[in-house]
């Protein structure tokens, strides 16, 4: 499966630049290996954990370390460039889209996948009454991906026919 969406694809040139500007001006240098990052990061759409980014990027860039690729996942965090997304029982993932959307997570194989629903897209807010100022939100449905399904279905025993 591409980690790219065509869709992503296409901005993915100006958001990687726009990534490394915010980093320069961030005063982080853009070593080769931060760059690196950024070029697997920015557009991905599989929702990737740092370690996950660290043994896809070390490949590449032999010496790279796992707390190089949090920072910099960090920093792309406090930047707005990127978000954190919580995945109980699994390590947190990261996310380049910072537009609000929805996310399907599979609990059996942990994969995360996008999900738009311009229903979610319009919840109601807290009342102004509750005190409580809310600055954003993301619905996760929790669940069993399609492929994992399969091969639940595949597991399970074939049923038995009477007589047979
Ligand atoms: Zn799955
Ligand atoms: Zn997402």
């Amino acid at each position: 499966m591409s980690r790219t969406s065509p869709l992503a694809a296409e901005g993915s040139a100006a958001a990687l630049e726009r990534a490394i500007a915010a980093l320069r001006a961030r005063g982080c240098p853009l070593t080769l290996q931060r760059r690196a990052i950024l070029e697997r990061f920015i557009g991905c759409t599989d929702h990737p954990a740092a370690d996950t980014l660290h043994a896809d990027v070390a490949a590449r860039v032999p010496g790279l370390s796992r707390a190089t690729v949090y920072r910099t996942l960090e920093t792309l965090v406090e930047l707005g460039l990127a978000v954190r997304i919580p995945h109980p029982g699994w390590e947190q993932r990261y996310d380049p889209r910072t537009d609000l959307h929805h996310h399907l997570v599979c609990e059996s194989c942990g994969e995360v996948f996008d999900h738009e629903s311009p229903a979610l897209d319009h919840l109601p807010r807290p009342a102004r009454s509750s005190g409580f100022l809310a600055q954003g939100y993301s619905v996760q449905f929790r669940g069993r991906c399609a492929a994992c399904a399969r091969s639940t279905e595949r597991r399970r025993p074939a049923p038995r026919r009477n007589g047979a």
